[in-house]
């Protein structure tokens, strides 16, 4: 049974976080302020920090890993510039709440997450939820998903000392690749894109903070 007060009062929290943390900071792509409008993060915290689910910072969802800050996902999330026939990955599921933000916008998304436990949290959620282009995939994703590739975008949602390899190798021309790399203690944001004559270029979308990106081609521990 649905509790009608409890949904409307996290609706009404969720537009006042889109608007807010949101719009207010210059997230204009109305799709994603759709996408974020739709998706009921609340269901993505643990239930012990669900009254925190909208407020402006990421939250725990154990195993010392995080939900990250919805203005994040955001910011993220327009900075790959979705398309929506676009085959997207995303490396480190953690909650599943990014990867449902992004199947909204686009035809695909497969993500990637090291913590079987976690994956197997999120894909039972978003199964239940009705989110059918997704599938959660248990392994490291710094080798990324070569049986799927290659892919229009990926999103990184765990902080890497470098640029992995195999996720250049398995971007599109055209592809867009978002990926937080630095210290273990604080990343840049990257945005880096693979153009016509297959030549890779790097912008800086600013400082951030995330838990490490731990594999092959990420942080040994
Ligand atoms: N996008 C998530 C937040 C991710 S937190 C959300 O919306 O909730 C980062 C996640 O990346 C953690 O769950 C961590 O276990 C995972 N991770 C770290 N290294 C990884 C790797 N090499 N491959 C896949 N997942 C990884």
């Amino acid at each position: 049974m649905v509790d009608l007060e409890d949904y409307n009062q996290r609706n009404s929290e969720r537009e006042a976080m889109v608007k807010e943390q949101l719009i207010f900071r210059g997230i204009w792509n109305k799709a994603v302020q759709n996408s974020m409008l739709a998706v009921p993060r609340h269901l993505f915290v643990p239930e012990a920090l669900r009254e925190y689910a909208y407020c402006d910072g990421p939250l725990s969802i154990g195993d010392g890993q995080t939900i990250s800050q919805p203005y994040i996902v955001a910011y993220m999330i327009e900075a790959l510039n979705p398309g929506k026939n676009d085959i997207v990955l995303e490396v480190g599921t953690g909650s599943g709440y990014a990867a449902a933000v992004l199947s909204r916008l686009v035809a695909m998304v497969y993500t990637v997450e090291r913590l079987p436990a976690h994956a197997k949290r999120a894909e039972a959620l978003l199964e239940k939820l009705n989110y059918r282009n997704i599938e959660v995939i248990v392994g490291d994703g710094t080798r990324g998903l070569p049986e799927k590739a290659p892919f229009d975008g990926i999103l990184v949602s765990a902080g890497a000392p470098t640029i992995p390899n195999s996720l250049l190798t398995q971007l599109k021309t055209g592809g867009r690749l978002i990926i937080p790399q630095g210290t273990k203690d604080s990343q840049e944001l990257k945005l880096i894109t693979k153009d016509a004559h297959s030549e890779i270029r790097k912008r800086s979308l600013g400082a951030v903070h995330f838990v490490p990106l731990i594999g092959e081609e990420g942080w040994k521990r």
